[in-house]
Order: structure tokens, then C-alpha cells, then sequence
């Protein structure tokens, strides 16, 4: 493995660094206080390429490989967790869907809008009543004539209220033997007759983002929407996830950096006992704890986007980053907060934020305790991952940047 970033990677992990630190960093703090996403997020997104970055260019996106797409996490998520998160299901769980199991004429309609910006995805798994297991939903689409008819709600939904496109997960087999296997995925145009959705306030964390519901009411929607086979869905939604837990370990790699900086900063400039606080050995060594969970993450996310480059299967190797990486970002908020003493625990600082924001990511896109489970049953040779009929496809640069 040669893990030496292109001067293409280097410039795009630049222009996020940018964007975030003169747009987005100096107001950040108010919108989250306000619990409103900033309204210019999305349409600089979009303009900046970010909404189709690792997009082939046929396709509307800007040709970029899978480890752009976590520079890209990484650099976003080291102010504010909520531009990570947009990244998350716009590109992770519903665009590359997208790419990977849909139609040409699905590409057309549904991937150019939102590879170019001009339409934002969100992913509709969770329910009211169902997270981790999913099997167990209770939305349904029934087939009549060449349309399909959806009833349900989808909860904790990011994007609930700003996104166009959803991709929705309902039962078209609601008796299947196996009820994995009676589950179908659908993109839906939020404009559908039908269709409501509303934003949910007092989160925790993630709270300049938008989470919300969504709810569909005898919503038609044609055969042609219907992305891969009835009854594929569970396996569409979990090679997404292999995609959105990319984008939130990466993410959470960047918070893991914000921490450490702020620390590094705070350190320096704070004395007690007639020193920098920096040189009182347990400051540093919570500093050290910092620079390890940073390297390792950071390789661990590396590896994964080297074999979604190479077209190699990694389920197994997302799930493993997806959980150390979350489960270090929140530590390593805590000990930053630590390190500014009182000062941390106000909002002048920004740690308080680190530390909100990086506890959603430790139960989206399955909990710390699903990918323990999904670890230990790799590791005690009680799962393996079979093939699938579409896998995501391999990144060629003379592919993904012809017109
Ligand atoms: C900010 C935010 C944004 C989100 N965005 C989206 C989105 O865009 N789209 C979407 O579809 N969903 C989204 N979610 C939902 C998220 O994916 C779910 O919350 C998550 O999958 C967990 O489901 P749950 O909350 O229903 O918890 P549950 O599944 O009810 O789990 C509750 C607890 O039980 C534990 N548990 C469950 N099963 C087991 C088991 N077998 N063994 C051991 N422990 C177990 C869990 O680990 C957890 O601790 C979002 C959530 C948040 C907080």
C-alpha cells in the first residue's frame, strides 16, 4: 500500500480547509446556538464541486477518487460536524447508491442533479420504531399496476427538511420468510404528492445540521424509481452504509484533529503552577492519546478509500475505522475539554461544540455495539461477506474524468 497523497488530493484537502475556515468557521458558533443550518452550507457546497466530488464526470460530478472523499470529510468535519454530515447521506449513503446499483436511466435523472448540486439527497432507513434492526420496518410499498404505493414514517432523518431526493427503504414482502429479504429501496422526489417531513429540535449535538422526519401517505411512485431488485433492499442499504460510515469515520478524523489543535493551542498559552500547562506531563499526556487516535484513524480511513479505489470489498475494514474513529473522536473531545478546564466547558471555546457534535456518530450509521458485533462475528468466523450482484465500482481516472 503506497499511502502518499497526489498533488490532486493535497489541493482538494486544501480547498475544503479553505472554505471552512474563512466561510464557515468565524459564524458557526450562532447558527449553532440558533439550531439552523446556515442557509449558504448547501449552495457553496454545491458550487464548490463537493456535492459530486468523487463523481465520475459523465455523471456531473468532478472526477475525484474515494480518498478525496474523506480528505474532503476529514477537512469539513474539522469545524463543524454538520457539513460533514451533509457529505454523509448526500454522497455516502445516497449517491454512490446511486452509482453502484442504479439504472442508466436512474443515473440520468436522479445522479447528474445531484452530482452537479443542483438537488440534494438524504437516506430514509431508521423508523420511529426500528434503528439497528432494520429487518423489522414497518413501511410498506404495494405494487398496483406499474407504480408502487408507499406508507410509512422514517425518523432522525439528516436533511429531513432541505433535501429533494430521498432514498426510502419499505416492505414490498411484508411476509417474507426472511425479512431481510422482503425489503426494497426506492428514490423518491420529496415533491411527491404525499409526502411530509419537518425538522426535530433540542439535539445534543449536530445542532447547526438538519434532522427531521419524513413521512409518506399512499405516495405513488413509478417502477422506474424502484432502485435494484424487490426484495434487494436490505443489501442496497448496507452497502450504502459502507459508504456513509466511511464519510463519518473520516469526519470523525477531523474532529480528532480540531481537538488536538485546539488542545496544542490552549496548552501553550494557559500557565499554572508558574508554567505553561503544557508542561505539566498529564497535560501531555492526554495531547499524546490525541496524536495516536488522530495517526491511527487517519490510516485506517486511508486504507479504507484504497480499496473502494481498488474495487475490493471492505464492509469488514469501514465497520472497524467507523467504530475506533467515532469512539476516539468523542474521547478525544472529552480530553480537550479537560485541557481548557472551565473554559471548555462554556461555548466560548469551540471544544464544548467537539464534544456534542462527536456523540451522534457513535450511534448513527450503526452504533458502537453493532460493529462490535460485526467485528467479533468476522473475527470468530460467524460472518463473511458474500458477493454482490452490483458492487460499487472501482476508481479509474480515465473512466471518471471522460466527458
Ligand atoms: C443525528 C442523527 C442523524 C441521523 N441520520 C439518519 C439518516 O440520515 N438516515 C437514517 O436512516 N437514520 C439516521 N439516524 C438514525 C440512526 O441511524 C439510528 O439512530 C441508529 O441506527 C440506531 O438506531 P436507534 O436509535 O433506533 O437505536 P436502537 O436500534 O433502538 O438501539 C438502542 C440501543 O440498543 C443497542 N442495541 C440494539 N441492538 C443490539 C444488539 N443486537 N446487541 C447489542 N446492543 C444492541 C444499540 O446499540 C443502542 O445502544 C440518525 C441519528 C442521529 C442521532
Amino acid at each position: 500500500m503506497d499511502f502518499t497523497l497526489s498533488p490532486e488530493h493535497h489541493l482538494v484537502a486544501k480547498m475544503v480547509r479553505d472554505f471552512v475556515q474563512k466561510e464557515v468557521q468565524p459564524t458557526i458558533k450562532e447558527w449553532d446556538r440558533m439550531q439552523q443550518m446556515t442557509p449558504e452550507t448547501l449552495p457553496r457546497m454545491a458550487d464548490l464541486g463537493l456535492l459530486g466530488i468523487c463523481l465520475p464526470v459523465k455523471y456531473g460530478g468532478q472526477g475525484f477518487d474515494y480518498i478525496s472523499l474523506g480528505l474532503v470529510c476529514e477537512e469539513l468535519e474539522a469545524v463543524d460536524t454538520s457539513l460533514r454530515v451533509v457529505m454523509s447521506v448526500h454522497m455516502g449513503l445516497n449517491s454512490l447508491a446511486v452509482l453502484q446499483w442504479g439504472t442508466e436511466d436512474q443515473k440520468q435523472r436522479f445522479l447528474i442533479p445531484q452530482a452537479k448540486g443542483e438537488k440534494v439527497a438524504m437516506f430514509g432507513l431508521t423508523e420511529p420504531g426500528v434503528g439497528s434492526d432494520v429487518a423489522n420496518m414497518a413501511s410498506t410499498a404495494r405494487k398496483d399496476g406499474s407504480d408502487y404505493v408507499i406508507n410509512g414514517e422514517k425518523m432522525w432523518i439528516s436533511l429531513a427538511t432541505k433535501a429533494q431526493h430521498i432514498l426510502w427503504f419499505a416492505k414490498t414482502d411484508p411476509h417474507a420468510k426472511d425479512p431481510h429479504e422482503g425489503i426494497t429501496a426506492f428514490m423518491i422526489d420529496t415533491s411527491t404528492k404525499g409526502v411530509t417531513r419537518g425538522d426535530i429540535h433540542g439535539k445534543l449535538g449536530v445542532r447547526a445540521g438538519s434532522t427531521g422526519w419524513v413521512n409518506c401517505s399512499e405516495v405513488r411512485v413509478p417502477q422506474e424509481n424502484r432502485l435494484g431488485a424487490e426484495g434487494e433492499g436490505f443489501k442496497i442499504a448496507m452497502s450504502a452504509l459502507d459508504n456513509g460510515r466511511y464519510t463519518v469515520g473520516a469526519g470523525a478524523t477531523g474532529l480528532i484533529r480540531a481537538s488536538l489543535d485546539a488542545s496544542v493551542k490552549y496548552a501553550k498559552e494557559r500557565k499554572a503552577f508558574g508554567k505553561e500547562i503544557g508542561k505539566h506531563q498529564l497535560v501531555q499526556q492526554k495531547i499524546a492519546y490525541m496524536v495516536q487516535k488522530y495517526e491511527a484513524a487517519r490510516l485506517l480511513y486511508l486504507r479504507a478509500g484504497w480499496m473502494k479505489n481498488r474495487g475490493q470489498r471492505n464492509t469488514r475494514e469501514t465497520s472497524l475505522m467507523k467504530w475506533y474513529a467515532t469512539d476516539a473522536s468523542f474521547e478525544a473531545a472529552n480530553d480537550a475539554i479537560q485541557i481548557h478546564g472551565a473554559y471548555g466547558y462554556s461555548d466560548e471555546y469551540d471544544v464544548e461544540r467537539y464534544l456534542r457534535n462527536s456523540r451522534g456518530a457513535i450511534i448513527y450509521e450503526g452504533t458502537s455495539e453493532i460493529h462490535q458485533l460485526m467485528q467479533a462475528g468476522y473475527a470468530l468466523g460467524y460472518r463473511a461477506d458474500g458477493e454482490l450482484r452490483c458492487e460499487l465500482p472501482a476508481y479509474d481516472p480515465k473512466v471518471w474524468q471522460e466527458e
